[in-house]
Protein backbone atom coordinates (compact mmCIF):
# COMPACT_ATOMS: atom_id res chain seq x y z
CA UNK A 1 0.00 0.00 0.00
CA UNK A 2 3.17 2.56 -0.40
CA UNK A 3 1.96 5.59 -2.34
CA UNK A 4 3.31 8.85 -3.11
CA UNK A 5 2.46 11.98 -0.50
CA UNK A 6 0.66 14.82 -2.78
CA UNK A 7 -0.02 18.34 -2.30
CA UNK A 8 -3.29 19.69 -1.37
CA UNK A 9 -5.18 22.26 -3.65
CA UNK A 10 -7.32 25.45 -2.95
CA UNK A 11 -9.77 26.02 -6.07
CA UNK A 12 -11.91 29.05 -6.55
CA UNK A 13 -14.94 27.15 -8.45
CA UNK A 14 -16.50 29.98 -10.17
CA UNK A 15 -20.27 30.05 -11.39
CA UNK A 16 -21.45 26.59 -12.21
CA UNK A 17 -21.10 27.70 -15.95
CA UNK A 18 -17.52 26.86 -15.62
CA UNK A 19 -18.62 23.17 -16.04
CA UNK A 20 -19.56 24.39 -19.28
CA UNK A 21 -17.12 27.65 -20.37
CA UNK A 22 -14.05 27.11 -17.59
CA UNK A 23 -12.25 30.01 -19.98
CA UNK A 24 -8.88 30.98 -18.71
CA UNK A 25 -8.79 28.37 -15.51
CA UNK A 26 -9.40 25.46 -17.88
CA UNK A 27 -5.80 25.20 -18.08
CA UNK A 28 -5.02 25.47 -14.83
CA UNK A 29 -7.24 22.77 -13.90
CA UNK A 30 -6.25 20.28 -16.35
CA UNK A 31 -2.67 21.55 -15.76
CA UNK A 32 -2.19 20.09 -12.19
CA UNK A 33 -4.31 16.91 -12.55
CA UNK A 34 -1.76 16.30 -15.13
CA UNK A 35 1.39 17.21 -13.13
CA UNK A 36 -0.02 15.67 -10.02
CA UNK A 37 0.66 11.53 -9.21
CA UNK A 38 -2.79 10.02 -9.69
CA UNK A 39 -4.55 9.63 -6.52
CA UNK A 40 -5.69 7.33 -5.57
CA UNK A 41 -8.84 9.36 -4.27
CA UNK A 42 -9.94 12.54 -4.22
CA UNK A 43 -11.55 14.63 -0.81
CA UNK A 44 -12.92 17.77 -1.68
CA UNK A 45 -14.42 20.34 0.79
CA UNK A 46 -17.15 22.44 -1.16
CA UNK A 47 -18.24 25.46 0.22
CA UNK A 48 -22.13 24.32 -1.16
CA UNK A 49 -22.34 21.96 1.10
CA UNK A 50 -22.78 23.14 4.78
CA UNK A 51 -23.51 21.37 8.02
CA UNK A 52 -23.59 21.64 11.70
CA UNK A 53 -21.33 19.07 12.43
CA UNK A 54 -18.28 17.57 10.09
CA UNK A 55 -19.94 15.25 7.06
CA UNK A 56 -18.54 13.08 4.80
CA UNK A 57 -20.41 11.62 1.44
CA UNK A 58 -20.34 7.66 2.45
CA UNK A 59 -22.23 6.84 -0.26
CA UNK A 60 -20.35 4.22 -3.03
CA UNK A 61 -22.06 5.92 -5.75
CA UNK A 62 -22.52 9.43 -5.34
CA UNK A 63 -25.61 11.32 -7.51
CA UNK A 64 -24.38 14.61 -9.51
CA UNK A 65 -26.45 17.69 -7.78
CA UNK A 66 -27.36 20.49 -9.89
CA UNK A 67 -27.76 22.50 -6.77
CA UNK A 68 -28.24 25.79 -8.63
CA UNK A 69 -31.50 27.42 -10.57
CA UNK A 70 -32.04 29.48 -14.18
CA UNK A 71 -28.84 27.88 -15.81
CA UNK A 72 -29.37 26.45 -19.40
CA UNK A 73 -30.40 22.72 -19.74
CA UNK A 74 -27.18 21.46 -20.74
CA UNK A 75 -25.86 22.16 -17.13
CA UNK A 76 -28.71 19.96 -15.27
CA UNK A 77 -27.55 17.31 -17.72
CA UNK A 78 -24.02 17.03 -17.18
CA UNK A 79 -23.20 13.68 -15.01
CA UNK A 80 -19.57 13.51 -13.17
CA UNK A 81 -20.24 9.68 -12.42
CA UNK A 82 -17.12 9.13 -10.14
CA UNK A 83 -17.48 6.11 -7.33
CA UNK A 84 -17.51 7.59 -3.73
CA UNK A 85 -15.09 5.51 -1.54
CA UNK A 86 -17.23 4.59 1.95
CA UNK A 87 -13.69 3.41 3.40
CA UNK A 88 -12.44 6.63 2.91
CA UNK A 89 -15.29 8.54 4.31
CA UNK A 90 -15.11 6.36 7.35
CA UNK A 91 -11.37 6.56 8.01
CA UNK A 92 -11.66 10.34 7.39
CA UNK A 93 -14.51 10.14 10.42
CA UNK A 94 -12.18 8.04 12.31
CA UNK A 95 -9.27 10.30 12.12
CA UNK A 96 -11.62 13.30 12.72
CA UNK A 97 -12.54 11.39 15.80
CA UNK A 98 -8.91 11.26 16.82
CA UNK A 99 -8.31 14.82 16.59
CA UNK A 100 -11.85 15.48 18.81
CA UNK A 101 -13.73 16.30 16.30
CA UNK A 102 -16.83 14.71 16.10
CA UNK A 103 -18.36 14.00 12.50
CA UNK A 104 -20.46 11.48 10.47
CA UNK A 105 -20.89 10.23 7.19
CA UNK A 106 -23.93 10.95 5.28
CA UNK A 107 -25.52 7.81 3.34
CA UNK A 108 -27.47 10.12 0.52
CA UNK A 109 -25.15 12.98 0.04
CA UNK A 110 -23.95 13.73 -3.42
CA UNK A 111 -21.77 15.73 -5.11
CA UNK A 112 -22.52 19.29 -5.86
CA UNK A 113 -20.70 21.86 -8.55
CA UNK A 114 -18.45 23.11 -6.16
CA UNK A 115 -17.15 19.65 -6.33
CA UNK A 116 -17.67 18.39 -9.93
CA UNK A 117 -17.48 21.42 -11.73
CA UNK A 118 -13.30 22.11 -11.47
CA UNK A 119 -13.45 17.78 -11.26
CA UNK A 120 -14.88 17.84 -14.52
CA UNK A 121 -12.14 19.41 -15.56
CA UNK A 122 -9.25 17.68 -13.66
CA UNK A 123 -10.51 14.40 -13.72
CA UNK A 124 -12.93 14.36 -17.26
CA UNK A 125 -13.01 10.63 -17.00
CA UNK A 126 -14.77 10.50 -13.28
CA UNK A 127 -12.37 7.63 -12.61
CA UNK A 128 -10.89 8.63 -9.06
CA UNK A 129 -13.14 8.11 -6.25
CA UNK A 130 -14.32 11.29 -4.82
CA UNK A 131 -15.68 11.86 -1.19
CA UNK A 132 -17.01 15.10 -0.48
CA UNK A 133 -16.54 16.55 2.87
CA UNK A 134 -19.07 19.76 4.33
CA UNK A 135 -17.79 23.12 5.55
CA UNK A 136 -19.49 24.19 9.21
CA UNK A 137 -20.08 28.19 8.76
CA UNK A 138 -20.92 29.00 12.18
CA UNK A 139 -17.61 27.25 13.29
CA UNK A 140 -15.50 29.80 11.75
CA UNK A 141 -11.99 29.85 9.74
CA UNK A 142 -9.62 27.99 13.15
CA UNK A 143 -12.35 25.03 12.89
CA UNK A 144 -11.63 24.25 9.02
CA UNK A 145 -8.03 24.90 9.76
CA UNK A 146 -8.55 21.84 12.50
CA UNK A 147 -10.38 19.61 10.37
CA UNK A 148 -7.51 20.14 7.71
CA UNK A 149 -5.10 19.11 10.12
CA UNK A 150 -7.05 16.22 11.32
CA UNK A 151 -7.36 15.20 7.78
CA UNK A 152 -3.36 15.21 6.81
CA UNK A 153 -2.20 11.99 7.18
CA UNK A 154 -4.58 10.85 3.90
CA UNK A 155 -2.80 13.14 1.67
CA UNK A 156 0.38 11.26 2.30
CA UNK A 157 -1.34 8.64 1.52
CA UNK A 158 -1.94 9.41 -1.86
CA UNK A 159 -5.53 10.68 -1.41
CA UNK A 160 -5.86 14.34 -2.87
CA UNK A 161 -7.19 17.00 -0.46
CA UNK A 162 -9.23 20.10 -2.46
CA UNK A 163 -10.66 22.98 -0.84
CA UNK A 164 -13.06 24.60 -2.97
CA UNK A 165 -14.64 27.77 -2.79
CA UNK A 166 -14.02 31.63 -3.53
CA UNK A 167 -10.38 34.07 -3.47
CA UNK A 168 -13.48 36.67 -2.97
CA UNK A 169 -17.37 36.09 -3.16
CA UNK A 170 -19.47 39.27 -3.04
CA UNK A 171 -22.11 38.46 -5.61
CA UNK A 172 -23.88 41.69 -5.30
CA UNK A 173 -20.91 43.08 -6.63
CA UNK A 174 -20.91 41.06 -10.13
CA UNK A 175 -20.22 42.99 -12.88
CA UNK A 176 -18.78 43.40 -16.19
CA UNK A 177 -16.35 46.05 -15.33
CA UNK A 178 -12.45 45.84 -15.05
CA UNK A 179 -11.62 44.08 -11.48
CA UNK A 180 -12.15 46.17 -8.36
CA UNK A 181 -9.80 46.75 -6.44
CA UNK A 182 -10.40 45.44 -2.74
CA UNK A 183 -10.39 42.40 -4.71
CA UNK A 184 -7.44 42.37 -6.17
CA UNK A 185 -5.51 44.36 -2.58
CA UNK A 186 -7.37 41.20 -0.63
CA UNK A 187 -6.00 38.51 -2.80
CA UNK A 188 -2.63 40.11 -2.40
CA UNK A 189 -3.17 40.02 1.49
CA UNK A 190 -3.93 36.69 1.58
CA UNK A 191 -0.98 35.21 -0.92
CA UNK A 192 1.63 37.56 1.44
CA UNK A 193 -0.12 35.80 4.67
CA UNK A 194 -0.62 32.44 2.92
CA UNK A 195 3.17 32.64 1.73
CA UNK A 196 4.09 33.78 5.60
CA UNK A 197 2.44 30.96 6.89
CA UNK A 198 0.50 33.01 9.13
CA UNK A 199 -2.50 31.14 10.52
CA UNK A 200 -3.77 33.49 13.04
CA UNK A 201 -3.81 36.12 10.85
CA UNK A 202 -5.72 34.48 8.20
CA UNK A 203 -8.18 33.10 10.46
CA UNK A 204 -8.69 36.52 11.88
CA UNK A 205 -9.27 37.78 8.23
CA UNK A 206 -12.15 39.75 8.83
CA UNK A 207 -11.60 41.67 11.52
CA UNK A 208 -7.58 42.16 10.27
CA UNK A 209 -8.40 43.04 7.04
CA UNK A 210 -9.92 46.02 5.65
CA UNK A 211 -11.90 44.43 2.86
CA UNK A 212 -12.22 40.83 4.34
CA UNK A 213 -16.15 41.42 4.76
CA UNK A 214 -16.78 42.69 1.59
CA UNK A 215 -14.65 40.19 0.33
CA UNK A 216 -16.48 37.44 2.07
CA UNK A 217 -20.28 38.48 3.12
CA UNK A 218 -20.73 34.97 4.49
CA UNK A 219 -17.71 32.90 4.68
CA UNK A 220 -18.47 29.43 3.52
CA UNK A 221 -16.61 29.96 0.38
CA UNK A 222 -13.15 30.85 2.19
CA UNK A 223 -13.97 28.42 4.53
CA UNK A 224 -12.51 25.42 1.99
CA UNK A 225 -9.20 27.07 1.85
CA UNK A 226 -8.88 26.66 5.70
CA UNK A 227 -9.37 22.88 4.86
CA UNK A 228 -6.68 22.80 1.95
CA UNK A 229 -4.08 24.89 4.34
CA UNK A 230 -4.72 22.56 7.82
CA UNK A 231 -4.59 19.40 5.30
CA UNK A 232 -0.74 20.85 4.09
CA UNK A 233 0.89 20.62 7.51
CA UNK A 234 2.44 23.79 9.14
CA UNK A 235 5.31 23.78 6.85
CA UNK A 236 4.26 23.98 3.50
CA UNK A 237 5.38 25.64 0.16
CA UNK A 238 2.58 27.92 -1.30
CA UNK A 239 2.39 28.06 -5.30
CA UNK A 240 -0.33 30.37 -6.39
CA UNK A 241 -1.26 29.08 -10.15
CA UNK A 242 -3.81 31.24 -10.72
CA UNK A 243 -5.21 34.49 -10.06
CA UNK A 244 -7.99 36.08 -12.32
CA UNK A 245 -10.67 38.34 -11.48
CA UNK A 246 -14.06 37.34 -13.17
CA UNK A 247 -17.15 39.66 -13.09
CA UNK A 248 -15.21 42.36 -12.14
CA UNK A 249 -15.18 41.07 -8.33
CA UNK A 250 -14.36 37.49 -7.80
CA UNK A 251 -11.12 36.03 -7.73
CA UNK A 252 -10.31 32.80 -9.10
CA UNK A 253 -7.55 31.88 -7.48
CA UNK A 254 -6.02 28.28 -6.86
CA UNK A 255 -3.25 27.60 -5.07
CA UNK A 256 -1.04 24.04 -4.74
CA UNK A 257 0.39 23.62 -0.92
CA UNK A 258 3.34 21.35 -1.02
ZN1 LIG B 1 -19.72 28.55 -5.21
Amino acid sequence: MQSTALPTLFLSHGSPMHALQPGAVRAVWEGIARDLPRPKAILIASAHWETNLPALTGVAQPETIHDFYGFPKALYEIQYPAKGSPELASRSVGLLKQFGLQAKEDPIRGLDHGAWSPLLHMYPKADVPVVQVAVQAPLGPRHHLELGRALAPLAEEGVLIIGSGHMTHNLRERNNGAPAAYASEFQAWVKEKIEARDFDSLVNYRELNPHGVRAHPTDEHFLPLFVALGAAGRNYRAERLYDGIEMGSLAMDAYLFR
